[in-house]
């Protein structure tokens, strides 16, 4: 069976000082959840110092919400696998639909990263899904399945052990229309079996997950876990999502 994750993405939200008083809240809820599932959280490049700080020797791990393919070079604004591997970082998000959109992040610039991350150690949780306009052509299973396949072009199937998937509809993010829970079953399904070797790979449900609804998604056999945005930032309400993620 692969592992449980819910991964707490922050996107462009929080200051150093604001992520003090999330983990001042968060962490003593955070050792009465269930054990078994792994907590993830995201923070701003800015607040991963303070962040590490915080998390050191409690049971919450680190992840990047991108990260550059390159280890060092003339690439202003970028952050290297080496530069987050001294915060203690594990995981980073790559391939998110905001960074394809806003950022250039294309299927061969994640196929790159995921490399990198895997050679560097880093855990990459990488993301795809489709447009509206995608889904309501009836061209879901090929854009997730072609999104998956170009990530892990080249890469040795003993380590797709290593990475994480997350399955997040672009219309489903930020927007309170999440992904009926069958349906994304069936989607993560497909994503599952296009490449060979993701069996024990954990797949996350993203997109408007929130308290309320992670028990219908993690009810499904082909959901586990669950990467989350806005019910991500409020310590109470995180903590009632990973509480109900419980399966
Ligand atoms: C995300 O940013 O990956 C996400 C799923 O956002 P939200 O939970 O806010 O829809």
């Amino acid at each position: 069976m692969p592992r449980t994750i819910i991964a707490g993405n922050w996107k462009m939200h929080k200051t150093a000082e604001e992520t003090g008083a999330f983990f001042d809240a968060f962490l003593p809820r955070a050792a009465a959840l269930p054990p078994e599932i792994e907590i993830v959280v995201c923070p701003p490049f800015t607040a991963l110092a303070l962040a590490a700080s915080r998390t050191n020797g409690t049971r919450v791990r680190l992840g990047a919400q991108t990260m550059h393919w390159e280890l060092e070079g003339p690439f202003t604004g970028e952050v290297s696998a080496p530069m987050l591997l001294e915060f203690g970082v594990a995981y980073v998000i790559l391939g998110h639909s905001e960074r394809r959109a806003y950022c250039n992040e294309t299927d061969r610039t994640v196929n790159w990263k995921v490399s990198t991350a895997l050679a560097q150690g880093l855990t990459p949780i990488v993301a795809v899904g489709e447009t509206l306009d995608e889904r309501n052509a009836g061209q879901t299973d090929d854009r997730v399945i072609a999104q998956t396949r170009a990530a892990f072009d080249g890469i040795a199937r003993n380590l797709l052990d290593r990475v994480v998937l997350a399955y997040e509809p672009i219309w489903a993010i930020g927007t309170g229309k999440n992904c009926d829970p069958g349906e994304a079953n069936r989607v993560m399904t497909v994503i599952r079996e296009c490449v060979s070797g993701l069996d024990r790979t954990p797949i996350l449900y993203g997109g408007s997950m929130k308290a309320e609804n992670a028990g219908a998604y993690m009810e499904r056999p082909n959901v586990n876990g669950g990467l989350v945005g806005g019910a991500s930032l409020d310590p109470a309400g995180f903590a009632a999502l990973v509480e109900n993620a419980k399966v």
